[in-house]
């Protein structure tokens, strides 16, 4: 039987490799070849006698880093990828240099000279099980959970695929892709620790957002290591997010508040509301001054990221005018409310929010 190694963490590297060899500071040599140097496969590790190799080769262990299969470029730079998952199947990530037009995570100065900058869209699930009426995603329904190791792989294949130095190059990380992080939550956290513990991303330049799922959110409220934390609030009251989010019935805005609130932040930290907007359904200044009065009940630092919905076939919904979208954002920073316009990435190639779909259209 294959077994991969990428996906294990530092204790399972440990224990598995004791099996074969008694010394202390091979697990360590393992853990420095998967996740810091990226290897491709275990000769590659030559850091390992040739033997210790072999030995793991014959037990069936490979690297396991998740492939790229296929990458489509749009003409703002934005790369959606394919990769390889277990069983024949793929997993889409989206590369988007220069962030997404959302405020940076980061309060540090800019001034340091990095090379790179970029925000990496990561999935954690094949499909989704939420139904929300506006998502091409939802389409596809539940396929599978994905792995820690499949989801912490995809952050390193798209990190190797554009040799980023992570001493120098700034990269933030949303797990905002294929799928709903919180219903798959035990993988999703081990590959946030992998990221952080092993591979060496900061916590602080994550963000995981949920359409709301409250357990979870519980769950998150302890954890002492986890990424920032985004809700896709999506309408400003409980019976327009009915209809566009079915998962409200079970789960209202004020539970998922409620949870919400247990989250325990750093300073100046605060909490995104994702709002995707909706021509004729959630995009009035009526609905604006409602987010408005849910983000001063929270009781936590708010900011608003708005999405213009981006079109998917199939899909009843209109864009926003221009107009209505800028009257929006206008609307909550005049009422003090941080709000901020999230430029649609990848259009193009099928890459933007809510549109990744294991599509192999677009232009590669
Ligand atoms: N399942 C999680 C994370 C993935 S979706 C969640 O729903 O939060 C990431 C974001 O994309 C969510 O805020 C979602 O509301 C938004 N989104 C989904 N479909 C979209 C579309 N067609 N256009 C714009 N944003 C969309
Ligand atoms: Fe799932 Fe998020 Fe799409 Fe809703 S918006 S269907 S939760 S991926």
């Amino acid at each position: 039987m294959v077994q991969w190694l990428f996906g294990l963490s530092f204790e399972q590297l440990s224990s598995m490799i004791e099996r074969f060899d008694r010394a202390k500071f091979r697990a360590r040599q393992l853990g420095q070849a998967l996740y810091r140097d990226w290897v491709p496969d275990l000769e590659a590790i030559t850091t390992l006698p040739a033997a210790l190799r072999t030995k793991l080769t014959e037990a069936g262990y490979i690297v396991g880093l998740p492939p790229i299969l296929q990458t489509f470029r749009s003409v703002d730079g934005t790369e959606r990828y394919l990769i390889g998952a277990s069983g024949d199947q793929t997993v889409e990530t989206v590369w988007m240099p220069e962030g997404d037009g959302a405020e940076d995570n980061d309060d540090e100065a800019d001034a340091a000279p990095t090379r790179k900058r970029a925000t990496i869209c990561v999935s954690s699930q094949i499909g989704c099980a939420v139904n929300c009426q506006f998502c091409l995603t939802a389409k596809l329904g539940i396929e599978r959970n994905l792995t820690a190791g499949e989801i912490a792989g995809q952050v390193v294949a798209v990190l190797r695929q554009h040799q980023v130095e992570l001493g120098r190059d700034r990269i933030n990380l949303v797990f905002m892709g294929m799928g709903e992080p919180f219903l798959n939550y035990d993988a999703f956290m081990d590959a946030v620790r992998l990221l952080v513990n092993e591979v060496g991303l900061p916590a602080s330049r994550m963000t995981v957002s949920t359409s709301g799922i409250v357990p979870a959110i519980e769950r998150f409220a302890q954890e002492p290591l986890r990424p920032r934390l985004a809700l896709s609030l999506n309408a400003s009251n409980n019976e327009v997010r009915e209809a566009v989010m079915p998962i409200t019935r079970k789960w209202p805005i004020e539970a998922v508040l409620e949870a919400a609130r247990k989250v325990p932040l750093a300073p100046r930290e605060k909490i995104t509301f994702e709002y995707v907007l909706l021509g004729g359904v959630n995009e009035s200044l009526v609905h604006a001054d409602e987010v408005v009065a849910l983000a001063r009940r929270t009781g936590f630092p708010v900011k608003v990221n708005l999405i213009v919905w981006n079109p998917g076939p199939g899909i009843p919904y209109r864009q926003p005018e221009d107009e209505d979208v800028q009257q929006f954002q206008q609307r909550l920073i005049a009422r003090g409310v941080p709000a901020f316009i999230r430029r649609p990435r990848g259009r193009d190639i099928y890459a933007a929010c809510g549109q990744l779909k294991k599509t192999t259209e677009g232009n590669s």
